[in-house]
């Protein structure tokens, strides 16, 4: 089959259960951005997802984003979804939508400093992020603890040329995910009652996304069941 219809296959079975999923939780299928998720697949994979009707994708390494980004050109929305390090934070800022992964206030004052250097020299608008949580306490994932997330999004808010608009996560492997999600969900409810523009939830992948939906999703991000096995 052409890679083409293939990948339009794919994108339009997982938009079927995304809008299932939605529908079990008495949700909008509007309520949830899909992220495709291209990391290690190539920018033709990209482009023709993009052709198919995708507009969000992700990266998880700032090199291979700006790469992509300039192979693929207009059209796409950016989403960084991995450990980030400050000194990439050049390479971002200004090509990059929304930064899943902000999990602590070096990184948070590295990107505005940026996002205010980007405002004065071309007004360029400020820069969205979520805070990371390692919701399920997994030592190998990245996030700041639940405990502390809520002194962390409320100082990235007060950050001029950040806005904060909400929580993301990734369950540990091998677990049910589904508390975690839970977790997530509460703590987001817990910070939007005090800050209102905290109010998306990153959270779901390939192997849960449907489970995310029903827990209150609002981005899930998926590669493989776009894109098909990821090449190692
Ligand atoms: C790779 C990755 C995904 C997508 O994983 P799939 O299993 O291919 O859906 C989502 N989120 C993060 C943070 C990732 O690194």
């Amino acid at each position: 089959m052409p890679v083409l219809t293939q990948l339009a296959g794919r994108l339009a079975d997982v938009d079927r259960r995304v809008t299932a999923a939605a529908e079990r939780a008495g949700r909008a299928r509007a309520e949830v951005t899909v992220v495709a998720v291209s990391k290690r697949f190539d920018a033709d994979a990209v482009r023709s997802a993009l052709q198919a009707g995708q507009t969000d994708f992700g990266e998880s390494r700032a090199q291979e984003l700006r790469r992509k980004a300039a192979q693929v050109g207009d059209g796409v929305r950016w989403h960084f979804v991995g450990r980030l390090q400050r000194n990439k934070v050049p390479e971002l800022v200004g090509l990059v939508s929304l930064v899943h992964s902000v999990d602590r206030i070096e990184l948070a004052e590295a990107l505005a400093a940026r996002a205010r250097a980007g405002r004065a020299s071309t007004g360029a608008p400020a820069q969205r992020v979520l805070v990371q949580v390692n919701a399920g306490e997994d030592p190998r994932k990245g996030g700041c603890s639940v405990g502390d997330a809520g002194a962390l999004v409320s100082r990235v808010r007060e950050l001029d040329g950040l806005v904060c608009e909400g929580l993301m996560t990734v369950p540990p492997m091998g677990t049910d995910p589904r508390p975690v999600f839970a977790r997530l969900r509460a703590l987001r409810d817990e910070l939007r009652a005090r800050f209102p523009e905290v109010a998306a939830l990153s959270m779901g992948m390939t192997d849960d996304f449907e489970v995310a939906i029903e827990e209150g999703a609002t981005i899930v991000r998926v590669g493989e069941a776009i894109f098909g096995p990821r090449p190692a």
